[in-house]
């Protein structure tokens, strides 16, 4: 039976292309230099995955930062504000600009929007369609990885995102047209892209639609089918694979089904029920690959489980119809799970039952070996220890805290969990004791982590420097960041989150039930990873865990300082999370976790909270079908983390995604009395759906777009807040920055900020 990857992840085992990258963009290393570094990570990639029996291995999955965003290089999807710098610019440069904007001789671009990855915490960068659009294919990334992969001795399967969901991820520019009808300018271009791939000698070409899970119209399905057709009938030499993931695709096999294609790919996590339906329906010529191993989590596979769908599959189309695989691209787990060394933050029995990237690949490929006639011995052992780890796990204790299922049994979902007063009465009572000016200003959190601060810590970690010195570093930062404000002059200060390397690891080391790996990178975007907490058991607080800051830092100062939390659906979201109970009641133990500390902050005399969410719009469903369910949970979580506080105290929340369309009413229901969110690179269009449905608490719209270096200009901000006020009353809005600091320099941040301030007061 053949297996294959759909994708691999491309930071490098030890993020060595963050590194790359990061080195490249302060120009300390040469173009040849970064270049190198990315060749060496896909020729390990691909070595790798040759010796663990992979027998169809991708290429152009790697990317220096996105993949998407190298897509419409390829296609020659570049917005007009670039063109001017892609004469100056290296094509490297310019992609680079593309992807991070570009503010230099002379120069002031904005980048590409950056959006979530489907509902991944993976961000890439969205395509630019103008009426006018072309496409062509320019930059051949994708036949030199091909060839490289050649030169190695390995025939790779080059993965393309497919014409369909190319489109779909991406944004109209200018009203007047409809992007999915640009689907007939661009298939030509495919056409002439697998023809060069198919004369480089590629014969097995990986399309990915994942659209095809979602909810498609009639019109869109049939402008995919067509499309598809078209694309898989033009090469009767190319084995196709079309990669689905993310979710089921029985509601739309209907197109599937009629298309000249040889593999389709199914996320058997994800909707393990849909395979009945397509065993039944599939035509003969098509043979199935079975993402069996979950590519969005760390835990091992249950290889008995795995069997019996594979059985059930063999069964029906016969063994040599059938591919193994992982459910998606591992791109969404870290490298390699034997790097990590057991210890305090990773007990033996939690590692023993987790699967990284090296560690699925290789039990793609045993099951492979298990479903032989007569598998291996060294299989047949594994698959023993496998099921004695298992067994054990369900029944060790350190799964399971009584106390904690007991209090969560307690909060019914019929029980109301509302503020004490409506949100008119609290915003009074709130500003008698804040005395906010019109146009407050705030920041979100966090303040740049400086080389210092990470050498520091780095130390305090390996023991070089005690518990004292780290504190009071850390406290010194905090008071210099206070004292900097007030100076400033703004109205809500933040502590600057020193303390904190992850604003979801924090929290995890200070709660029980989370493990912690010591290199469990994922890309969340471009250079940027994170390191996930694994969550294995019933959660509770070991103690308060950030009141002491809370107060050193309100005691510089006497304008409110806010507390600072992690909100428990963004906790869950940002974690590998169990799956031995449903996530939403994972969600309520980490919600009362929360409300212990909101309530040990508020009677520290702490006036505003922040429970920050910006990971509850990633988590609704991929079909509106299940939205209702997963926003009446996370928002009952969100509520339950500040049930109890009194009207005096301001709770905010704060998010950073611009699409609101489709959770307003659920913002809404969460009653937060105010929300900052992300707005300056969307120039605050996002803001008419608030205006719209006439939202009636208080809101931040970002003015400073962090993602980017560049510094925004007074008249700038200006021009945003006024922007702002076209939307929502002047008396309800807030001036802050997109999002948290922890990013830039301070090089940045000190002109950028100063900047806000000044545009705010001159408002006023
Ligand atoms: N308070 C956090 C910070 O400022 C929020 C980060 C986020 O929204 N991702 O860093
Ligand atoms: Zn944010």
């Amino acid at each position: 039976m053949l297996t294959q990857n759909l994708g691999y992840p491309r930071i490098g085992a030890n993020r060595e292309l963050k590194k790359a990258c990061e080195s490249y963009w302060k120009g300390s290393i040469s173009p040849e230099e970064l270049e190198n570094a990315g060749r060496e990570i896909r020729r390990k990639n691909w070595i790798l995955q040759k010796e663990a029996g992979m027998d169809i291995i991708p290429s152009n999955d790697f990317s220096y930062y996105d993949q998407i965003a190298d897509w419409s290089v390829a296609l020659n999807v570049i917005p007009q504000r670039f063109r001017p710098l892609e004469e100056r610019l290296s094509p490297m440069d310019s992609y680079f600009a593309l992807c991070r904007g570009y503010q230099k001789d002379g120069f002031d671009v904005t980048p590409l929007e950056m959006t979530k990855w489907f509902d991944t915490n993976y961000h890439y960068m969205v395509p630019e369609f103008s009426k006018s659009q072309s496409f062509s294919f320019r930059g051949s990334k994708v036949i030199d990885e091909f060839r490289e992969a050649l030169q190695l001795g390995i025939k790779t399967k080059p993965v393309l995102p497919g014409p369909f969901s190319f489109l779909k991820l991406g944004k109209e520019k200018e009203v007047g047209f409809n992007r999915l009808d640009l689907i007939h300018i661009l298939l030509p271009v495919y056409l002439e892209i697998v023809g060069q791939l198919e004369d480089a000698g590629a014969d097995c070409i990986q399309i990915d639609e994942p659209f095809l899970v979602t909810d498609l119209t009639d019109y869109e399905k049939q402008l995919c089918r067509i499309a598809l057709t078209e694309l898989f009938g033009s090469f009767p030499g190319v084995r196709f694979v079309l990669a689905t993931y993310f979710g089921g695709v029985s509601h739309n096999f209907d197109i599937i089904r009629k298309l000249p294609l040889e593999v389709l790919h199914i996320d058997l996590v994800r909707d393990r029920n849909q395979i009945d339906g397509i065993l039944e329906q599939m035509p003969d010529s098509l043979s199935l690959s079975l993402g069996i191993v979950d590519g969005r989590n760390i835990w091992k596979n249950d290889l008995c489980r795995s069997l019996e769908i594979i059985e059930k599959a063999v069964a029906k189309i016969g063994p040599d119809r059938v591919i193994l695989a992982p459910s998606c691209s591992l791109l969404h787990v870290p490298y390699d799970l034997d790097t990590e060394k057991e210890e305090k933050g990773l007990p033996r029995n939690v590692k023993q039952i987790m699967a990284f990237a090296v560690q699925k690949t290789g039990e793609v490929n045993l099951l492979a070996d298990l479903v032989q006639e007569s598998p291996s011995d060294s299989a047949m052992r594994k698959m023993k220890e496998t099921a004695e780890i298992f067994s054990a796990w369900r029944e060790s204790d350190i799964v399971n805290n009584s106390e904690v299922k007991q209090k969560v049994a307690a909060i019914n979902d019929s029980m109301a969990i509302s503020r004490n007063s409506p949100f008119d009465k609290r915003i009074k009572i709130q500003q008698e004791r804040l005395k906010l000016p019109v146009y407050p200003t705030t920041m979100i959190g966090s303040l740049p982590q400086t080389n210092e601060l990470r050498i520091i810590r780095r130390k305090y970690k390996n023991n070089e420097i005690d518990e004292n010195e780290y504190r009071s570093f850390i406290n010194n930062e905090v008071k210099k960041a206070v004292e900097w404000q007030e100076q400033l002059g703004f109205d809500v200060l933040v502590h600057g989150e020193f303390e904190r390397n992850d604003m979801v690891e924090f929290f995890g080391e200070r709660l029980k039930g989370f493990a912690f790996t010591q290199n469990g990178w994922v890309q969340s975007y471009g250079s940027r990873c994170v390191k996930p907490p694994v969550i294995y058991g019933d959660i509770s607080r070991k103690g308060p865990m950030t009141v002491d800051v809370a107060r050193l830092a309100q005691s510089f100062t006497s304008k409110p300082v806010k507390g600072m939390l992690t909100g428990p659906v963004t906790i869950l979201q940002w974690s590998f999370v169990r799956v031995d109970q449903p996530r939403r009641t994972t969600a309520k133990q980490i919600a009362l976790a929360i409300r212990d500390e909101v309530l040990d902050l508020e009677r520290s005399g702490i006036r505003v909270i922040q429970i920050d969410e910006p990971a509850l719009r990633e988590g609704l469903p991929l079909r509106k079908a299940d939205w209702q369910e997963y926003l009446n949970w996370a928002v009952r979580a969100f509520r339950l983390s500040c049930w109890g506080v009194k009207d005096t105290t301001q709770i905010h929340t704060h998010m950073c995604y611009a699409e609101f369309n489709d959770i307003i009413d659920a913002i809404g229901d969460m009653d937060a009395d105010v929300i900052s969110i992300e707005a300056s690179r969307s120039q605050m269009e996002l803001l008419e759906v608030f205006s719209r449905t006439s939202y009636p608490n208080q809101i931040g719209p970002g003015v400073y777009d962090i993602h980017s270096p560049r510094i925004p200009s007074v008249d700038e901000i200006k021009g945003l807040i006024l922007a702002a006020s076209e939307h929502i009353d002047s008396g309800q809005l807030w001036v802050n920055p997109d999002c948290g600091l922890k990013t830039r320099s301070w090089k940045e941040v000190i002109p950028s900020i100063t900047n806000i301030i000044e545009a705010a007061k001159s408002l006023r």
